[in-house]
């Protein structure tokens, strides 16, 4: 058997691949939460785990550091997906690519009026095509991350980021206004990867693909 590295990320991404890993037969020897190791073996010697931040997975498997990851939508928009293969969307991490704004601040009129408004986002690629499509000229602040803060300091008019329960933006006197896209999961592939170890990805593979069905 030839062998494997799985590139993943802390918190759910890699707890919601868990029981994909577990239905190809994988389990974790140990806890990335608990555990200071990068590299986690598995009981299977052939295959390894690689813990890096949610948005360099892709960049792990666009050179082959990692055979497979599993990345956000996303991330994969804004890493523009070079060199991978994406053959399977998991559904987990789900949650919608949103604009928002102060809970006070009329958005529609704005857009209505033509105003040129400042957004703060950690997805610049995204929010730049969002726009675009709208006909609309707004600035673009990249921030790394608590987008929400930006517009309650003064820093922005509006931000692009992630919601799943609206609890956050709720928290920040802050509404959702427009939906850009749903986003989830997906398990991504070295191009180059799946040709030279096909016979040891493909049945992965296919256990991933029946995880799905069965959910
Ligand atoms: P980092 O901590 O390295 O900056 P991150 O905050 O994007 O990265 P996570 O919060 O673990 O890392 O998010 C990983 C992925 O999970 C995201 O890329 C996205 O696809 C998805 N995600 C982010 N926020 C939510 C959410 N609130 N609900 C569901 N899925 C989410
Ligand atoms: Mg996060």
């Amino acid at each position: 058997m030839t062998n494997i590295t799985i590139a993943l990320s802390k918190g759910r991404i890699f707890e919601d691949t868990a029981p994909f890993l577990k239905a190809a037969g994988i389990v974790a020897q140990d806890d990335p939460e608990s555990s200071r190791k990068l590299i986690i073996d598995t009981n299977n010697p052939a295959v390894r785990l690689i813990m890096v931040r949610a948005s360099d997975v892709p960049t792990y498997v666009q050179y082959g550091a990692a055979d497979l990851g599993v990345a956000g939508k996303d991330v994969l928009l804004e890493h523009g997906g070079g060199g991978l293969y994406q053959p399977l969307d998991l559904q987990i991490a789900r949650c919608r690519m949103m604009v928002a704004v102060p809970d006070d601040f009329d958005y529609e009129s704005a857009v209505f009026q033509g105003a040129r408004l400042r957004v703060a986002t950690k997805y610049l690629k995204t929010a730049r095509d969002h726009f675009a499509d709208k006909g609309m000229h707004v600035d673009l602040i990249k921030l790394y991350g608590s987008m929400e803060l930006a517009p309650l300091v003064g820093l922005a008019d509006a931000i692009v980021d992630l919601v799943s329960s609206g609890n956050t933006l709720k928290a920040n006197h802050l509404k959702a206004v427009e939906e850009i896209m749903p986003i989830s999961a997906r398990l991504i592939i070295n191009q180059a990867a799946l040709k030279l170890k096909r016979e040891t990805i493909q049945p992965l593979l296919e256990a991933f693909r029946s995880a799905i069905a069965a959910t």
